[in-house]
């Protein structure tokens, strides 16, 4: 099949042009559980070009409520490795570079370093916050998404623009791996999926500096203004000015 016949029902929405941007675009998506199995299915669909995915785990029985990029048989295997063999089923034109590593201090300058676009697939803040940080120190772009039980949040983190991470939850929520079922994942990994989608294409209007909340027990979502602090131990020293003109040019 054709690239241009598989992209034919969504080419009219971006054009060739943002076909061409989808495909030339590098991303990294961490975590591949169930965030990370929504963000890389869709993402992959939509005709990414380079994804690298990043996670330390092995595809467990518990995991197949939500982590749709896996199947019984991959019961036991690692799950990036998994993750690779079903998104290039899916497209055999993606690049994908399945990392199965840690994401902490001493790894993550080499994992966030030739990618344009990061995307939160953790399911913890300690891991969030080191992100975090590498996307402000390298200037790049940091999709937030996270999930509980059937509430969840996204927002999009410029750096030097747009709060950050640690401004708007400056310390871990004590909700950290609680139940949670599969379509919350699905909700919120779509809805940075569909973020992604806006950046890298320059289409619509990004969620910067706005946090969209999901509330799946009342089928309803809202998105709050947020700032960013001036205290922020992350974002709020010196180097704001410095970091702003840098985006501005
Ligand atoms: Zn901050």
């Amino acid at each position: 099949m054709s690239s241009d016949e598989r992209f034919l029902r969504q080419i009219p929405l971006i054009g060739e042009e943002g076909q061409e941007k989808l495909k030339k675009a590098r991303i990294l998506i961490a975590g591949a559980g169930g965030l990370g199995s929504a963000i890389a299915t869709y993402l992959a669909a939509a005709g990414v070009g380079y994804i690298r995915i990043v996670d330390v785990d092995i595809v467990e029985n518990s995991n197949l409520n939500r982590q749709i990029l896996y199947h019984e048989p991959d019961i036991g295997a690692c799950k990036v490795e998994a993750a690779e063999k079903t998104i290039r089923a899916l497209s055999h034109d993606v690049e994908v570079d399945a990392i199965c590593r840690h994401i902490d201090e001493k790894t993550v300058r080499d994992l966030v370093r030739g990618t344009d676009l990061i995307i939160d697939g953790m399911d913890n803040f300690a891991a969030r916050y080191i992100l975090n940080s590498a996307s402000l120190d390298e200037k790049i772009p940091f999709i937030h998404g996270a999930v509980n039980g059937f509430y969840g949040q996204v927002t999009v983190i410029l750096p030097g623009i747009t709060p950050c991470l640690r401004c708007i939850v400056p310390t871990p929520p004590t909700w950290e791996r609680n139940p949670i079922i599969g379509v919350t994942c699905g909700v919120i990994g779509c809805i940075e999926a569909t973020e992604a989608f806006k950046y890298l294409t320059g289409t619509g209007e990004i969620l910067k500096n706005r946090l969209l909340l999901w509330d799946g027990l009342r089928g309803e979502a809202e998105s709050l203004q947020i700032m960013r602090y001036p205290d922020c131990i992350d974002c709020g020293s010196s180097a704001i000015e410095q970091d702003v003109r840098r985006f501005r040019v």
